[in-house]
């Protein structure tokens, strides 16, 4: 599909690189940075040479993603897989230079050759091997690391006692326990925590008018209100916005423009801010009643991208 010219998607390398030089100080642990998901909306191609030097490896959801991006051959980092092996030869996994997650004894027999990482369930119940059997998968897979997904220090602490002393590599914290040195282990694989802050996602108003009642197919009321071509296919939902600078709100959301909440000195041409400046993934995810990964991921999946290096 092509990018909208309506919605601009402005990511800022060097704020991502600084996020992860935060986090390596903070952690002292390497960094498997998540970066699935086209990392998040922000566009993957561009955002993993920007931090490869930082990181330790990279970690996608399934193999396809780490082709297409051909991680081995842009960085020289390894990538981890975290989905649900789908292909049984182990050559496919060794010739992208990639490790995959094995849940099963099956699976870590049959991908024992390209290294299989051993995914112990701490509580999520989904493509991970109850950690009674955690010793019988790392021994058929003959795997010297394993990792669990964790968002609890409880879970931090089931895996060290499924597997401490097993393996030679353990880690369980994503963006949500970056504040638990407890839970840093051997790495830590956040996703959300490197990319918070570094993306603005803008608009501009293409008519502004003083209200004369109830508008919209909702009959919302404003004294003045202007509409942008950004909408639900957008990925926009009613919320908070900056029109000029200013808090305001996305009043009104449809298909493909939106009302937006404005003042008397508010003009056509002026940008309207949906995430970004003052406004962040996580007021924006509140008052959405989401997550800040699916605000991201919203909001820059169909805008035109910008890159500051
Ligand atoms: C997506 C994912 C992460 C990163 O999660 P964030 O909350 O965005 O940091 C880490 N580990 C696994 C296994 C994941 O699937």
């Amino acid at each position: 599909m092509a990018r909208s010219p309506h919605v601009t998607v402005r990511v800022d390398l060097r704020h991502i690189r600084e996020n992860v030089e935060r986090i390596a100080l903070q952690t002292r642990v390497p960094i498997i940075a998540v970066v699935k998901a086209d990392a998040y909306g922000l566009g993957a191609d561009r955002v993993v040479p920007a931090i490869a030097e930082l990181v330790d490896s990279f970690c996608v959801f399934s193999l396809s993603e780490a082709r297409v991006l051909d991680l081995w051959c842009l960085t020289g980092r390894s990538c981890l897989v975290i989905g649900p092996p789908t292909l049984a030869d182990p050559q496919e996994y060794l010739a992208a230079h990639v490790r995959p997650a094995v849940s099963t004894a099956a699976q870590a027999r049959e991908l024992k050759e390209a290294h299989p990482i051993v995914c112990v369930d701490t509580g999520q119940q989904r493509f991970a091997c109850p950690a009674a059997e955690a010793a019988s998968v790392i021994s058929e897979g003959a795997s010297d690391e394993a990792f669990t997904h964790a968002t609890n220090l409880a879970q931090v602490r089931a895996l060290r006692q499924a597997v401490g002393g097993m393996v030679s590599r353990m880690h369980a914290a994503g963006s949500s326990l970056l504040g638990e040195p407890e839970a840093f282990l051997d790495a830590v694989r956040p996703g959300l925590a490197l990319y918070r802050g570094a993306v603005r996602v803008s608009s501009s108003l293409v008519e502004v008018r003083k209200s004369t009642g109830p508008a919209g197919y909702s009959g919302f009321e404003s004294d003045h209100h202007g509409v942008i071509l950004a909408g639900y296919s957008h990925g926009l939902r009613p919320g908070p916005c900056l029109v000029n600078g200013r808090p305001a709100r996305v009043l009104e959301v449809g298909m493909q423009s939106a009302f937006i909440q404005t003042d008397a000195a508010d003009r056509a041409g002026d940008e309207v801010v949906l995430l970004g400046d003052s406004l962040t993934e996580r007021q924006v995810a509140d008052a959405w009643g989401t997550t800040p990964q699916e605000v991201l991921v919203r909001l820059t999946g169909t805008g035109s991208r910008q890159y500051v290096e």
